[in-house]
This record gives C-alpha cells, structure tokens and sequence, in this order.
C-alpha cells in the first residue's frame, strides 16, 4: 500500500515545543487530520486538505485518517502533547486492529510531543523526580469504580500522581470526589501543582496543598500534579516555589 498515516503529537500549545520531527511529518502530509483546535495550530499549506472533528469522536477520526491513508494519501493525524498519551496513538491501533487486514500493511509512524505532565512539571521544578504515574479522571471509556481503584493504589503506593482530564462540563464532580479519596490517604501538607493551558497565552500555574487544593479551580486545560510523602516545596523570595520530588525514598508507605 502506497500510503501513510503519521500521528503527530504538537506538544502542550508553544510552537517552541513542536519537535523538527513532528514539523517534518507536517510538511510531507497530503492530509491533515485532527480535533479543530489542534489543527488550527498548524499553519496552512497550499495543497493540503484539512479534515477537523469534534473532541468525542476519536474512534471515527482516527478510522477516516487509516482509510484516507489505505486510498493512497499521505496523512497527518494531530494530537495535543504527546499523541500516545490519552490521544489519538491508542484510537489509531484500536482502529487498525478492528480494521480490514489490508491496513495493516500500511506504513504508519507516531511521532513523539511534550506531554503536558512533562510541560507543567518543568515549570514548578522537578515534581516527577522519583516514580510517579499518570491517570486520567475521565469515566467516559471506565468506571468511576476503576479510577477509585487506582487513585487508591497510587497514593498507597507513594506514587506521585499526575491526574489529565480532571473535569469537563459533562463531568463536574469527578475532581472533587478524586481530592476527598487523597485527602483520606495523603497528609494535608501534601503538594498539589494545577498547570493550567501551558505553553499557551492563558497559561497559569499555581502550587497549592491537598488540604487547599480547590477542584472549581481545574478546567479542562488543567493538568494536576499530586505530590507523594517525598515531594517538598523551597519557598523562594521574589520567586515562585520550587516543587520536587527527591529521588531518593525511605521504604516507608506514602
Ligand atoms: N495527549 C495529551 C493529553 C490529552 S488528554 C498530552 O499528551 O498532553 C487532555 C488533557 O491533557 C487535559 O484535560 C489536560 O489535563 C491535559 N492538557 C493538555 N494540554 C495541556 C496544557 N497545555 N496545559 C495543561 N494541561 C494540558
């Protein structure tokens, strides 16, 4: 099969963050493929066709873009950040591996980004200096039982947590159910950090604590970062604290 499905991630929003990797599959797309707003982030190229969906519809998006790639295009597929993070990586593989037996003999190629956790940890400090995993807080495709579950095992297990998704218009309380669980496990003291839209004009970060940590404060482009019992803020005169996590533990529970 002549054609080709790249899947590109874009990184958190800066341009500054958009790989020469990822600017290279950009350029050499007949097709461009993505949710709206992430492909308003690609500047137009004459001859390029764009094809933009909504938020939900991961499943039928990544299915055009394989069946546009098996007609012989050479296709771009965006994501926000990294695409094999909560994205369109996952939505391509499901695809294809529901999909017609051709199309796995077409050449597709994932193209790495800055993840928002790595773009939000950067600017506070070093929150995910020691082991930490990501969750997302969406119960769209799982039970809230299952996110309980594992909000559970993480904190347990002193993980440092990074939490996507954390609340959306169809999805108002979820966050707030999420800090109750924490509260229960993690010391008050423990540090939060919301990253808010970084890389972009409206960025905002703030470093709070579980016991203040506010869920009406979180939208949709907020990342949050859970600290774990070795994650420790330096307060800084005329300067924004330093979060990090020593990369070190003590064997002791979270
Ligand atoms: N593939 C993306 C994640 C998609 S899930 C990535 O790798 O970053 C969408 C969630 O990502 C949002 O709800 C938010 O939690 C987070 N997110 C995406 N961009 C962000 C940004 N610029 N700043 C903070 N969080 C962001």
């Amino acid at each position: 099969m002549s054609g080709r499905l790249a899947v590109i991630g874009l990184g958190p929003g800066d341009a500054r963050y958009v790989t020469p990797d990822a600017l290279a599959a950009l350029a050499a797309a007949d097709a461009l493929y993505g949710y709206g707003p992430y492909l308003d982030r690609v500047p137009a190229r004459e001859g390029q066709s764009r094809h933009a969906s909504d938020n939900r519809q991961e499943g039928a998006r990544a299915t055009a873009a394989l069946r546009a790639a098996a007609a012989g295009a050479s296709v771009a597929l965006v994501s926000g950040g990294d695409p094999g993070v909560f994205a369109m990586a996952a939505a391509v593989c499901e695809a294809l591996a529901a999909g017609p037996p051709d199309w796995r003999s077409l050449d597709v190629t994932i193209v790495p980004g800055v993840t928002a956790m790595l773009a939000v940890a950067a600017r506070v400090g070093a929150p995910l200096g020691h082991d930490f995993c990501a969750l997302s807080l969406s119960d769209n495709l799982k039970p809230w039982e299952l996110i309980e579950r594992r909000l559970d095992a993480a904190a347990g297990a002193g993980f440092v947590i990074a939490l996507y998704n954390p609340i959306s218009r169809a999805r108002p309380w979820q966050l707030g159910r999420a800090f109750e669980r924490l509260r229960s496990l993690l010391p008050p003291t423990t540090p939060v950090v919301f990253g808010r839209a970084v890389g972009r004009a409206d960025e905002r970060v703030t470093v709070t604590t579980l016991a203040a940590a506010d869920p009406n404060a979180a939208d949709m482009a907020t990342l949050l970062i859970v600290g774990s019992g070795e994650t420790h803020v330096i307060e800084r005169p005329g300067r924004t604290p330093l979060v990090y996590t020593s990369r070190s533990a003590q064997g002791t529970s979270a």
